[in-house]
């Protein structure tokens, strides 16, 4: 049945569907949330905030109240754990998802329903529907950089895994693909592979040997993309001797990758030649995507956030490929689509979807009176005004906190266009300064353009508030692609530590309140050591976000980076 509809998957359809329903977006919301509350009003989490039977957006709002993860995580313990009541949905709960928890430095439970997979679904056909009117694809592959975390039970017998393996591992994620006439080339024993550094050597190889048929490089998040093209840089060869050859690189070690990828594994000199050639002719990389895909109309993935320190790198990779960012949302749920697919990456907007959650907005400016002011509904934001997105999902989730920043840059009908901003929660703050994950992001790009006459360029970074020292200071780690001098190092540690403007820094600096802002250089594949950690842990690659700040009692995080480190620099900005 399900295979029937998504067949007949027409694009235009979706987007009248689409239309329909954001012109009615506020009436769209009330009945949302009517029917989220009907379906899971006689739950025990919901029973104690009394609505008794009520299901308008008032009542609620005056109901229950806001919450974080953490209010909840003994509610979403219980379901791991076998309790079969209903405790935070009518209907019972049988799988969950890890989020990436970069903030907290571990994945955190949330339930997960079909409900979910299908907003998922609903959120893919939509933005492709746009994006396929400016850049239509025909019957081709997309190699996608997608990767399944591990898998497990908990202990009540739910299957847990992140949220992509879970959307990933279903069959109905696969029909939609095929609908969009861009199936994985890759076999599932590679995206399900349990080692990652295997798997990716695979997606390359696979992309290669279809790399005729590839009209779509993509993954979930940018990162995946940048981390497989740099990791291509080092293995070229050995992936043209494979394809060459038709005998797989020994490095490929598990039997079912091996046996799955064998039998795609044909001798192609020719191939092999063309690929050889066309990589010695780049210039450091440059368009290396377009030279490798030649049939690929775009690249694409989350590209904004903590995803657009990598941009410049995924440029020099696209040439003149257009690269388009995918949606917004989160494992709790996905909130937005982007339908305005040309505009570049740092001016993406995502048209909330608003029958697929109930959704409120908190405004950012605080009140005269100093508390927080009461969160507004979808139809009541303003435009221009920046929020904090307030969730309430099919799967169990009430007036959640999901942590993110978004301004109003527009409406599509009636339904907002969000940009994404950043996390609310600060990064580093000592005593009054206040600086954001933007605000690094910011002073790290400004200090990174001291790198280009050197020829050289941050390859990731993260930072950490430093309190042992008295006073307390800022630590930046940079990973960089080379070795740079002492003398431009200097420079850009008093760049970075000039570049952080916000008042109470400037102001905690200058009175020596807040110590010299260190730079510390680590050695090249410490970031991936992080991300090996990250998976160690359960995440999956596709939903990594490197930490920007690694706190105290992220220990391991720490100690990986002050392991690496092989020089450290003083900002004498302030002297
Ligand atoms: P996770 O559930 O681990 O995949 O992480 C979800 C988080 O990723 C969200 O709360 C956002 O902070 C971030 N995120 C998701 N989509 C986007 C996007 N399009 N742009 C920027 N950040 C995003």
């Amino acid at each position: 049945m399900v295979e029937k509809t998504e067949m007949k998957f027409d694009p235009e359809e979706v987007i009248v569907e689409f239309e329909a329903l954001t012109k009615e977006a506020g009436k769209v919301q009330e009945e949302t949330l009517q029917k989220i509350l009907e379906e899971n009003g006689a739950t025990e989490y919901l029973q104690q905030w009394g609505l008794n039977g009520r299901t308008d957006p008032q009542t609620f709002k005056a109901c229950v109240p806001l919450v974080t993860h953490k209010d909840l995580d003994t509610y979403i313990q219980r379901i791991a754990d076998g309790d079969p009541s209903p405790v935070l949905t009518g209907k019972p709960i049988t799988t969950i998802s890890l989020s990436s928890g970069t903030t907290q430095g571990r994945p955190k439970f949330v339930p997960f329903n079909d409900e979910l997979l299908e907003s998922t679904m609903q959120i893919y056909k939509t933005s492709f529907a746009f994006r396929n009117r400016e850049f239509p694809i025909e019957n081709g592959k997309a190699l996608q950089f997608i990767y399944g975390s591990k898998q497990f039970k908990t202990k009540g017998g739910l299957a847990a895994g992140t949220a992509t393996t879970n959307v990933y591992r279903n069959a109905h994620f696969k029909k939609t693909m095929k609908a969009m006439q861009t199936p994985c080339c890759s076999p599932d024993e590679v995206i399900f592979g349990p080692d990652f550094h295997q798997s990716l050597y695979c997606h390359l190889l696979c992309g290669l040997i279809f790399r005729d048929e590839v009209q779509v490089v993509s993954s979930t998040f940018a990162h995946s993309i940048v981390h497989a093209f740099r990791t291509f840089e080092q293995v070229w060869e050995e992936l043209v001797a494979d394809i060459r050859e038709g005998v797989l690189s020994a490095r490929v070690t598990v039997p079912s990758m091996r046996s799955a990828m064998l039998k795609l594994l044909k001798p192609d000199l020719e191939q092999a030649d063309t690929i050889y050639n066309k990589c010695s002719g780049l210039s450091n990389w440059y368009g290396l995507i377009p030279a490798l895909f030649p049939n690929a109309r775009y690249i694409y993935g989350i590209m904004t956030g903590s995803m657009e320190p990598y941009l410049k790198k995924l440029r020099h990779y696209a040439g003149e490929l257009p690269i388009l960012s995918a949606d917004y949302g989160s494992s709790e749920g996905w909130i937005a689509a982007n339908v305005n697919p040309k505009l570049p990456p740092e001016l993406v907007t995502y048209a909330v979807l608003p029958n697929i959650g109930y959704f409120e907005f908190i405004p950012l400016r605080v009140n005269l009176d100093g508390l927080e002011p009461t969160p507004v509904g979808l139809a009541e934001v303003k435009l221009g005004e920046e929020y904090e997105i307030v969730v309430t999902t099919f799967a169990g989730l009430y007036r959640y906190r999901l942590g993110d920043v978004v301004k109003i840059k527009g409406f599509h009908n009636a339904t907002p266009e969000l940009q994404f901003i950043c996390r609310r929660n600060l990064l580093l703050s000592i005593n009054i300064d206040k600086n954001t994950e933007k605000d690094l992001q910011l002073a790290v790009e400004a200090a990174a353009r001291l790198l280009v006459d050197e020829k050289l360029e941050v390859v990731d970074f993260t930072s950490h508030v430093n309190t042992t020292t008295d006073p307390g200071h800022y630590v930046v780690f940079w990973e960089l692609s080379g070795e740079a001098s002492d003398e431009t190092m200097q420079e850009c540690c008093n760049c970075l530590d000039k570049s952080f403007v916000d008042a109470g820094y400037m102001g905690s600096r200058k009175t020596s309140a807040i110590g010299a802002l260190e730079l510390r250089v680590v050695k090249r594949g410490t970031f991936h050591k992080i991300l090996d950690h990250f998976v160690g842990l359960g995440g999956a690659v596709s939903q990594f976000k490197t930490p920007r700040c690694v706190g105290q009692n992220n220990s391991t995080l720490l100690q990986i980076l002050c392991y690496d480190a092989v020089k450290s620099y003083f900002s004498t900005a302030y002297c």
